[in-house]
């Protein structure tokens, strides 16, 4: 006879862990209790030594798909005499939490329930259970229970109340229970409100508008989403106008795998990824030749982000459509996306045709995430649905900190103990709009999690708008202020990540590249290489320095950022005539660049590489000007051809200024020039240039291992989301012998940087 008493961390509540624990107790003949607390579950079990052994080595082995277990502790306690197994009244405890699920795409078994003519739940858009369905979107506070969600609206007809209540059923305790009897229901509307007669059902109704070519706001998951036939030019030519979206790529819902078969390459990790519970939109190989999904959609783009339906309303458009249809988010460009409906009907009533309504409120907004496979593993590249608030383990003990991240791509982290909470992506907060969804999201988590933070990381930006928050929040409160340095953030988050293997304390090469990150220095950081840990950092080498003409203008104005180069490393007086996109250029135009340069007036000094990809693209013909950020590296990526590793470097050469290296890009830019107008075309230029980046990383990090002994190197920042370079930096770091650590769990783009921020924080302060 053996009596223990268990206490299991992690999320393993409202997953029915609970009824898992109660099945497999019976199973093995075992007695006792089991039951929540407000940070744990806790289980008494009595029986023979065998039977306690086996249960105990189910309990992780066989966990329901959304229990996530983090720690699970046995002490023997004296005999307690139980002679059955039951499930017991919860125990709050003060000042403890539990982590939150979030919500996940919908189960295999609650799907055939929707599809299942006769079934009580044949063709009802919220069915969910304990292994599916809405979380994280829904909760306003734990204990995780009805009355704290956006479900106490709706009261349990007594067919869901017996499920319920049953500890054998699927639906034991699933707090967003419901069924057409009792639960939240669809309506469709037109754009200025009115009700639409639809026989087919709003689901049915809405899939055929979408089929005629209308756009239609639907509420999902965390916010409204903009649908429209992915296949019809002239939809998807209109649902750009209207969102002011000229071109930055489309994401693409589509039914099945099999249909995603026929539109992209899809590699089996793909396949896993997409039909995975966290349902993400996935980057995939776009066949272009033999999909039928428009142009438009990704112009100029080798890659197409698909997913899967997340949700049974999901479901049921897709399978109605019969077609792909282009699923993106609810907003005008970068504000955040309408979740209520009143709120969507104003904001949306331009954009949308007609408006898929439903009346369960959504307390917490949230995007899709988007994921790619590359070098064998899934990379999460915006990370929300899903993914979001299940926290990445620190690898050292925090005190509370709240890292309010970067601009652009925001999340935030709060970290207390050896949880790093990053919120779900938030977007660009350059507005009163997404500052207030900042903070709100802000008080959530620090609610969820009973987080109150003592210190206050931020960028060093000193203009950016988290940083500004940042510091009121700090002078407010007394709290301690700790700004971090952009690169350092991004190298730290990318250490935290692979700590695991790793541990924190070994000080690494960090090389991070991105678009801009405030130096310090007076300079505009983003080709960086430092030597890195957690409690500090060097900066060892970086890119030649280029002026940035008009700053934010020669972001937008990739041409610009050519003529800074050329003006730079080939001469003031250096003819553009004969280059592509120069060339074109108004006279006028080139002559304000050139004396914004020569007078360094509105010019700061950059290190940028994603600057230098901007320049590059535009010397070769591909962009000139951009509509969104990135674009014009991206493209030029996409000219790249698969054979990059055969082909020659450009010439460059690293220079010793000062204790510090500096990749000189002289010779670069004039071969890159001469490349051009030799007439090599701009898919040559391209895959010799991604080819001599990676060289640069690759010598660099060489030469900074021979002056420390540091043979490992972790990439970081927004240009290895550019996958071929990503590929060649890796392997070509690996073969000259380092250890290479890259980004899965959070972005290596400015959605990582909170993570780092807090991990520097909590580490040192
Ligand atoms: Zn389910
Ligand atoms: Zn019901
Ligand atoms: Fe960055």
């Amino acid at each position: 006879m053996e009596s223990l008493r268990v206490t299991v961390r992690g999320v393993v509540q409202g997953v029915g862990f609970r009824p898992f624990v109660y099945r497999l107790a019976r199973q093995h003949g075992l007695s006792g209790w089991v039951r929540n607390t407000s940070g744990s579950v806790e289980i008494e079990v009595e029986g023979d030594g065998p039977a306690v052994a086996g249960f105990m080595e189910e309990i992780s082995s066989s966990a329901p798909p959304m229990a996530r277990i983090e720690e699970l502790s046995t002490r023997p306690i004296p005999r307690q005499g139980h002679t059955e197994f039951s499930i017991i009244e919860s125990r709050p405890e003060p000042g403890e939490y539990q982590l939150v699920s979030p919500d996940i795409a919908t189960c295999g078994a609650c799907c055939q329930e929707v599809f299942t003519p006769g079934d009580r739940r044949h063709r009802y858009p919220f069915t969910n259970c304990t292994n599916c369905g809405p979380r994280f979107t829904i909760i306003e506070d734990i204990p995780y229970d009805r009355p704290l969600t956006t479900m106490r609206a709706f009261t349990m007809c007594p067919a869901c109340r017996k499920e319920y209540d049953d500890p054998l059923d699927r639906r034991f305790h699933a707090q967003p229970n419901a069924c057409p009897a009792c639960g939240p229901s669809l309506a469709l509307v037109s754009a200025n409100g009115t009700p639409v007669a639809a026989a087919a059902g709003p689901a049915g109704a809405a899939a055929r508008l979408l089929g005629e070519g209308k756009i239609v706001a639907l509420k999902g998951l965390g916010g409204f989403q903009l649908a429209c036939d992915a296949t019809d030019d002239q939809a998807v030519a209109a649902l750009r106008g209207r969102k002011h979206r000229p071109s930055k790529p489309l994401a693409v819902m589509m039914a099945t795998l099999e249909d995603v078969g026929r539109h992209c390459l899809v590699s089996p990790d793909e396949e896993k990824l997409l039909a995975s519970p966290e349902c993400p939109i996935v980057l995939l190989r776009w066949r272009r030749e033999e999909s039928s999904v428009c142009a438009g959609v990704a112009p100029h783009l080798a890659y197409l982000g698909v997913m899967l339906p997340c949700t049974p309303l999901h479901h049921l458009l897709s399978r109605e459509a019969g077609g792909p249809l282009v699923m993106t988010s609810g907003n005008l460009s970068e504000e955040p996306i309408a979740k209520d409906n009143d709120e969507a009907l104003e904001r949306l009533g331009r954009v949308a045709d007609f408006f898929l309504l439903h009346n369960r409120d959504i307390y917490a907004r949230y995007d899709d995430s988007v994921c790619l496979v590359e070098q064998d593993a899934p990379r999460v590249v915006r990370r929300a649905r899903g993914y979001a608030p299940y926290p990445i383990p620190l690898p050292f003990d925090s005190r509370p900190v709240l890292a309010c991240g970067a601009e652009e791509k925001n999340t935030f982290c709060l970290a207390r103990d050896r949880h790093a909470f990053v919120s779900a992506h938030i977007g660009d907060v350059d507005s009163e709009e997404t500052l207030e969804h900042f903070e709100e999201t802000i008080g959530l988590y620090r609610r969820l999690f009973r987080i109150e933070p003592e210190v206050i990381a931020c960028d060093l930006h000193p203009d950016y708008l988290p940083t500004r928050y940042a510091r009121r929040l700090a002078a407010g409160g007394g709290r301690r202020l700790a700004p971090v340095q952009h690169h350092h953030a991004h190298i730290a988050s990318c250490l935290v990540e692979n700590a695991a293997r790793t541990g924190a304390d070994q000080p690494v090469i960090g090389v991070a590249f991105d678009g801009t990150g405030y130096g310090g220095d007076g300079t505009i950081w983003g080709g960086e290489f430092l030597v890195a840990d957690l409690a500090g950092f060097r900066r060892v080498a970086h890119l030649e320095h280029v002026p940035l003409p008009g700053g934010a203008a020669a972001i937008r104005k990739p041409c610009r950022m050519a003529l800074a180069y050329v003006h730079t490393f080939l001469g003031p007086d250096y003819p553009v005539g004969g280059l592509p996109l120069l060339g074109s250029l108004d006279t006028g135009e080139v002559v304000v660049v050139s004396r914004q340069m020569e007078r360094g007036v509105n010019s700061p000094l950059t290190s940028s590489a994603g600057r230098l990809f901007d320049a590059v693209s535009a010397l070769a013909g591909v962009r000139g000007e951009v509509d969104y950020e990135a674009q014009a590296a991206i493209e030029l990526e996409m000219l790249a051809d698969g054979g990059a590793r055969e082909v020659p470097a450009y010439p460059f050469t690293v220079a010793e200024q000062a204790g510090c290296r500096v990749v000189k890009l002289a010779d670069l830019v004039a071969a890159v020039v001469d490349d051009v107008k030799a007439g090599a075309g701009a898919g040559a230029v391209s895959t010799r240039f991604h080819r001599t980046v990676a060289a640069m990383i690759v010598d660099v990090c060489r030469a900074i291992s021979r002056d420390t002994g540091i043979r490992v190197a972790a990439l970081s920042g927004g240009v290895f989301q550019n996958r071929l370079l990503f590929r060649l930096a890796v392997d070509g770091l690996r073969q000259a012998g380092f250890e290479v650590l890259t980004h899965r769990l959070v972005p290596c783009n400015d959605g990582g940087v909170s993570l780092g921020q807090a991990a520097i924080a909590g580490f040192s302060h």
